[in-house]
């Protein structure tokens, strides 16, 4: 079989595949992108971040009329179900799908659709849709395969009641009732969606807090509202069987809880896609979870096939994997990269309310002794959150007590995911620029949410002595 020639291959059109194509072409490498998918995007695009956020956004917007005291006569006319939500998140991904592919023609990066199998340390072998294939031969090569939901056997996910977060997209009815069982990101997330859709969500827990990684302020005002949007939590749970027939879904626990819903999301981890990636052939293996281990240059143990996004494990985000994708592509390109591309990188949780954060947690802190001080803003104080009626939230600033090193930002409410990033440029500045003072001492719009910043600054210089 004839061998295509270019310099790079990359295997995967999510946000990690695309930052490292993008990052090749632009360096003046030939780059070939292989996608089994029928349209670029990556899981991100067509069952993951994309339709999740839209789908939240959208409801979120219904829930706000529907609490609009001005709209309140209107009601019993606007009947929204769950597949109407959905459908007003196509359009985003549409949209999404003709920018991305526009980025690969405007580099010039050649887009092959099909299922990428690697036959070779330098080839890869192509299987279009149409049965034909075809191989390209490259000095390096990038896999960008990304993740799906874990699905253990004794489940059965063919059953309409039994759902994963990709299955859950295809949902044709508003559930009544829905039983989540995992309380990582994905698993909080939608049960706020669905409990401000108005369905009732029990939320079942392995762990004894949720998302036990964030500052435990933050983790606990999420579970405080959660609980009063009305969702039921569960903590420390392990699941010993799922039944589902014509009357509901049953999840029973091992304590001996059982769950009854309409429906059952299963949420509970996520596995590599390197199922027939021919990894054998190069002798690769992944490891228990399906992801390749790498090494800090995101290297397999062949120095020249590189592994980003969830392929390659944690943090398993679109953002770290668009930035993993551009620091191989320099890696590959140039021999020389920005580790601080992939080094400190913010989690964004939109949960209702949202949760952000940058940096250390109390917990961290106080683990590394480091005399820390904490300052504070209320959004039921801020002028704008005030206007918008989302006043539900606050920021804390955590900062070093003698320098004033801004040393962690964590944030819940409205819009925290983008004021997250306000402190976060000033957190990065080298030495002294990384201040809290300059929060005090500069001027902002106003009304802001970024006026907390200065409420917070304000309030921890004032507890110093
Ligand atoms: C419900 C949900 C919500 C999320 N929300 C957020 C969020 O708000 N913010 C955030 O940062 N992250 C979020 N994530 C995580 C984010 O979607 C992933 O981290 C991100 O998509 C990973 O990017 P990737 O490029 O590694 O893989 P993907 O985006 O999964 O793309 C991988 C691509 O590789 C292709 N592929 C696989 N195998 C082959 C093969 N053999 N040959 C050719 N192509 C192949 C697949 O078809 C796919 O298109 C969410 C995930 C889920 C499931």
């Amino acid at each position: 079989m004839a061998v295509k020639t270019v310099d790079s291959i990359v295997i995967g059109t999510g946000p990690a595949g695309e930052g490292a194509a993008m990052k090749l072409a632009k360096a003046g490498q030939r780059v070939a992108v292989v996608e089994a998918h029928t349209q670029v995007g990556g899981g991100c695009t067509h069952w993951g971040t994309i339709p999740s956020k839209a789908l939240r956004h959208n409801i979120q917007m219904l829930a706000d009329y529907r609490r609009n005291p001005l709209f309140q006569h209107t009601l019993e006319q606007v009947v929204i179900e769950f597949p109407d939500l959905l459908r007003a998140a196509d359009s985003v991904i549409t949209e999404q799908v003709r920018t991305r592919y526009r980025f690969y023609q405007r580099n010039r990066v050649e887009v092959l659709f099909g299922r990428a199998r690697l036959v070779g340390p330098h080839e890869v072998e192509v299987l279009r849709p149409d049965g034909v294939a075809e191989r390209l031969g490259a000095s390096h090569i990038v896999i960008a395969t990304g993740s799906r939901p874990y699905r253990p056997p004794d489940v059965d996910f063919d059953h309409p009641r039994v759902r994963d977060s990709d299955t859950l997209l295809r949902l044709t009815h508003t559930p009544r009732s829905i039983t989540i069982y995992g309380a990582g990101v994905i698993g909080c997330e939608y049960a706020s969606i669905m409990a401000s859709l108005g369905t009732k969500v029990n939320l079942v827990d392995t762990r004894d807090r949720l998302l036990s990684y964030l500052d435990d302020e933050i983790t606990d005002a999420l579970s405080y509202h959660l609980r009063q949007q009305g969702v039921v939590i569960r903590h420390d749970e392990a699941y010993a069987a799922v039944a589902a027939d014509d009357d509901g879904v049953v999840l029973s626990c091992k304590s001996g809880k059982r769950f009854k819903t309409d429906v059952l999301l299963w949420a509970n981890g996520r596995t590599g896609n390197t199922q027939g990636l021919g990894l054998e052939a190069v002798g690769l293996a992944p490891n228990g979870r399906g992801q390749l281990d790498v090494n800090q240059s995101y290297q397999t143990t062949l120095p020249h096939v590189y592994a980003v996004g969830d392929v390659a494990g944690p943090p398993a985000l679109a953002s770290a994997g668009y930035d993993q994708g551009r620091f191989v592509g320099a890696h590959i390109a140039e021999g020389q990269c920005d580790w601080s591309l992939v080094k400190t990188f913010p989690t964004g949780i939109y949960t209702v309310p949202e949760i952000s954060s940058v940096g250390r947690t109390e917990r961290e802190l106080t683990a590394a002794l480091v005399p820390y001080e904490v300052a504070n803003a209320q959004f039921k104080h801020i002028a704008r959150a005030q206007i918008t009626g989302h006043t539900v939230g606050m920021l804390k600033l955590l900062f070093h007590r003698e320098t004033l090193e801004i040393l962690g930002i964590h944030c819940f409410g409205q819009q925290a995911s983008e004021i997250v990033h306000i402190g976060q440029a000033i957190m990065a500045q080298p030495g002294s620029a990384n201040t809290l003072l300059y929060f005090a001492q500069t001027t902002f719009n106003y009304p802001t949410m970024a006026e907390a910043y200065r409420v917070a600054a304000l309030n921890g210089l004032n507890r110093l002595f």
